[in-house]
């Protein structure tokens, strides 16, 4: 069967990956937009990350008004129709489906266990979810389980001014760009370089239409456009509710390692990942402001004071360069994999949002599952919950 898988993010390279090993005539369609959330994330593969970043009225309204935090809304999601309608979703929806991220999550480490391994990508086990107050380390450890570290386990690996820990000893962090290159150099499929202008059924099978020029005539196709996804279903009169939730990872280069494992900060939404020896990266920020990439000095004067009070060894480290990501996140923050109802052979693997890099195998096998017409190795409802017929009615 002849597949195109569209989008070289983490989601569209590993479901290539693992559609290519079941024998799968697979082409990739490949373009480098800036802002590919792939190529700026923290790394932690993690079934314990509190999946939705509302955590009350308090902190939006904060956003709103533009004081410190990682949290940010720009005016023009509040004066449309759609970015209202988005925010009132997620806050309707905010703490929700931990079930259904916990059940994919799980599944996904099972398959990392292997994948890592097959493509020789190093990763670090381990990983600490670092609290203010250890009530909340506390209540972490009674939704999520883990091991509790007290004040001096945590100085002693290199973070200050937090009363309490949770380790996730089963948990990885991996260099997102080491993990995209391996995926990438390990496919033989046919890669395109191009845009993707149009997708529509014809026949039996989708014909996709390039940039450069020509089209491919492919029997199905894998939507994996991260959060540009939803903007090449328009045309298909399917309209998914996906934002890009942009962030920042900055890479920052020490003699050695400032920390002794990777954390997330949870009361700031900020993670420090020591992936080298050498190498410690920083990812931060939850924004809707549409597709902008600048940051402005308030916001990273922001994140600098975080690091400087909390990880008093990067004080001395050398700035290497920053990216933003635009995360595809519905309202939900719930990813979308599956058909889509309505136009038969085009599946959707988007969605992610804060997940993606942790979820990318266990969408892989989804998809997988779904060209084989076989059960996928996850409950029922689960399935059915991420699959995009949710927003279609
Ligand atoms: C700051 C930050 C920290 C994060 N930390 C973590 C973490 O620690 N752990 C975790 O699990 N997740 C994390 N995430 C989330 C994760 O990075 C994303 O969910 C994931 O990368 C989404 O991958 P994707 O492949 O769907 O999208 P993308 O990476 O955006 O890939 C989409 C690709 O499609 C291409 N494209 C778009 N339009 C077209 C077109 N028309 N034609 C052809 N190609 C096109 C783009 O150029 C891009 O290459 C983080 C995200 C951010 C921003």
């Amino acid at each position: 069967m002849k597949v195109g898988v569209l989008g070289c993010g983490v989601i569209g390279l590993t479901t290539a990956y693992f559609l290519e090993s079941r024998g799968f005539d697979v082409n990739l369609v490949c373009s480098d937009l800036p802002g590919s959330s792939s190529k700026a994330n923290g790394g932690i593969i993690t079934v314990s990350f509190t999946p939705t970043p509302w955590p009350g009225l308090a902190s939006i309204l904060k956003a709103l008004m533009g004081f410190g935090g990682p949290l940010a809304i720009g005016p023009r999601e509040l004066l449309s129709v759609t970015g209202l309608r988005w925010l009132l979703g997620a806050y309707k929806a905010r703490g929700g489906r931990v079930d259904v991220i916990k059940a994919l999550a799980s599944r996904s480490l099972q398959l990392y266990k292997e994948l890592l391994g097959r493509l020789n990508v190093r990763y670090l086990q381990g990983v600490i979810a670092l609290y203010s107050r250890s009530e909340s380390a506390e209540a972490h450890v009674r939704l999520h389980g883990g091991r509790l570290a007290y004040r001096d386990e945590v100085e002693a690996l290199g973070f200050k001014g937090f009363e309490a820990g949770v380790v996730a000893e089963d948990e990885v962090a991996v260099d997102p760009l080491e993990l995209l290159r391996a995926l990438r150099s390990t496919l033989t499929s046919r890669v395109l370089e191009d845009t993707v202008v149009n997708v529509k059924p014809v026949g039996d099978g989708v014909e996709v239409t390039l940039e450069k020029g020509g089209s491919l005539r492919l029997d199905s196709v894998i939507v994996a456009l991260g959060a540009w996804s939803s903007g090449i279903l328009e045309e298909l009169n399917v309209r998914i509710p996906l934002k890009p939730a942009r962030g920042l990872a900055l890479r920052l280069r020490a003699p050695k390692p400032p920390v002794a494992m990777p954390a997330i900060l949870e009361d700031y939404g900020v993670v420090v990942s020591p992936v080298r020896e050498y190498l410690t990266i920083v990812s931060s920020f939850f924004e809707l402001k549409g597709f902008t990439l600048g940051w402005s000095e308030g916001r990273l004067k922001w994140l600098k004071s975080v690091l400087s009070e909390h990880v008093p060894a990067l004080r001395d480290a050398r700035f290497e360069g920053y990216q933003t990501g635009f995360r595809p996140c519905t309202p939900d923050m719930l990813p979308v994999v599956g058909e889509l109802p309505g136009s038969k052979n085009i599946y959707l693997a988007t969605g992610h949002c804060r997940l993606g890099v942790t979820l990318a195998p266990v969408t892989a096998e989804l998809i997988l599952s779904r060209l084989q017409g076989v059960k996928p190795e996850l409950p029922v409802d689960v399935v059915e919950i991420v699959s995009p017929r949710r927003f279609i009615g």
